[in-house]
């Protein structure tokens, strides 16, 4: 089935031709490692999951590279602002590695909890400086470079297409430059970007490294090209972020890249809207902001979470409250509750046949083609819950819409009989009588158990309980 997306550049929603007859290069910018991820942040983790296992639930190979930054990050997408990690650093009085390091492992087990497949390759900012420093080279030998005030420029005048996926005109960037007085003086463009810092303003840097523009550390773009095209090469299929990437992080980096190249980067750029909180935009640099682990503190499962997201689609900005969480996860407790009864009643994985069945798989297969449309592929589910197909269609309809999903409906498990409290001490009375080799005490237990309408069996793991019929 083909699949549609709706591409940033072009700004329509496009069918997906890979480049690779079936293997898909997908890179997704991770997270900035100088604080957990808040639940925003997440929410764009799990639109790119739920891509990824659009594309695998389609037969695609997806190769799937992600970064980690941990250098580099100004609070400022721009040139301005602290450094992030170093800021982090001093407040807490930790090295910016020791930073790194804690807030990457944060992310990875929320990204576990969060039931996100794992990127083919996450690839550390920090390993790879050689390849960011061999990307400036290049652009350096194509005239695309300059160096002021201690540092490496990349000159936006140079790459004509500049602002392409913003839909930003080099003439209008160009006005803005006379009209802005916060901007780096050592630019002559204020849309250009540092690609090498030297001269930091950062006195206390603790990530330095040498390279042939002097002893220092990168601009935060430059990771990102480098990276991809090292993992996918110099054309690769999507790459995504959030919305909040396009006019200055992605439009740098195709900038960079296409500089460097001469040619086309990437082919379908996805991006995720906004989670907002009731103030409004959610950001780590407000400070207060909500975590996986404070909703796990509050009671909540991840997978509450994780099918609070699927109720919006990914091009929607989407509202957080407690309320539409609580709302999400009564939803979710009766579909786990509606799948143990068909596995209580004996249902089990078997081939999605029947004609009703195979037009549901039809309709779910749809949505979720039809630019990602989870809501609507929610809805299918519902609609398959409430119909009156055979139990195991039913519950592997269900499967196989979680492949997708990514709700874990696979580790759902029959409900645990349970017995009256009477009938479980006889049983271990029983155990008792039997370790004292009182045989007889133990067949009138087991009688006695007889008469109150159920069944004691030893076996291996011990006595098994189960009712007359
Ligand atoms: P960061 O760790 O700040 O580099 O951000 C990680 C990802 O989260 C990026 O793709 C951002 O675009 C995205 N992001 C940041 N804030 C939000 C938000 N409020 N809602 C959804 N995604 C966000
Ligand atoms: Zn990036």
């Amino acid at each position: 089935m083909a699949i549609y997306l709706y591409n940033t550049m072009g700004r329509e929603i496009q069918e997906f031709k890979p480049i690779n007859d079936k293997e898909v290069g997908l890179y997704t910018c991770g997270p900035t490692v100088y604080n957990f991820a808040h639940i925003g942040n997440l929410r764009t983790f799990i639109f790119e999951d739920i891509l990824k296992r659009v594309l695998i639930h389609f037969n695609y190979k997806v190769k799937h590279v992600m970064n980690i930054t941990d250098v580099g990050h100004l609070t400022d997408d721009g040139d301005s602002g602290d450094d992030k990690m170093t800021k982090k650093a001093k407040e807490s009085g930790k090295s910016v590695w020791e930073i790194a390091s804690f807030y990457t492992n944060a992310f990875t087990s929320d990204a576990s909890e969060l039931n996100l497949i794992k990127p083919t390759i996450t690839c550390k900012a920090t390993d790879h400086i050689k390849d960011m420093i061999n990307l400036i080279k290049r652009l350096e030998e194509g005239g695309h470079t300059y160096v002021s005030g201690g540092n490496v420029y990349f000159s936006i005048d140079t790459f004509p297409e500049y602002g392409k996926l913003a839909n930003q005109n080099l003439d209008d960037l160009k006005t803005a430059v006379r009209d802005d007085v916060s901007v780096d003086a050592n630019k002559k463009n204020s849309k250009d970007f540092v690609l090498w810092f030297t001269n930091s303003k950062f006195g206390e840097q603790q990530m330095m490294w040498d390279s042939p523009w002097g002893r220092g550390y990168p601009g935060w773009h430059i990771e990102c090209s480098a990276m991809s095209m090292k993992y996918l090469g110099e054309s690769f299929d999507i790459h995504c972020g959030g919305i909040d990437a396009i006019p200055v992080h992605h439009t740098n980096e195709i900038a960079q890249s296409e500089a460097a190249t001469n040619h086309k980067w990437v082919n379908y750029w996805v991006h995720g809207e906004f989670l907002l909180d009731e103030t409004g935009k959610m950001s780590k640099s407000k400070g207060d902001f909500l975590t996986l682990s404070l909703l796990k503190s509050k009671g909540y499962d991840p997978m509450d979470y994780r099918f609070f997201v699927l109720g919006g689609h990914y091009r929607s900005q989407l509202r957080f409250s407690f309320e539409n969480l609580d709302n999400a996860r009564k939803t979710r407790l009766s579909i786990v509750s509606k799948i143990q009864d068909l596995l209580d009643d004996g249902a089990t994985k078997v081939a999605i046949e029947s004609l009703e069945a195979t037009s549901l798989k039809d309709e779910f297969d749809e949505c979720i083609s039809n630019n990602l449309n989870m809501p609507m592929a929610v809805a299918v589910l519902h609609k398959t819950l409430k119909s009156n197909l055979d139990k195991s269609l039913k519950y592997s309809l269900l499967l196989y819409f979680d492949e997708v999903f990514g709700l874990k409906f696979d580790k759902i498990e029959k409900r645990k009989e349970s017995f009256p409290k009477e009938v479980e001490d006889l049983v271990n009375q029983r155990v008792e009588a039997k370790k004292a080799r009182d045989f007889a005490k133990a067949d009138e237990i087991r009688d006695e158990i007889d008469k109150l309408g159920y069944i004691v069996k030893d076996t291996a793991k011990g006595p098994v309980l189960s009712k007359k019929l």
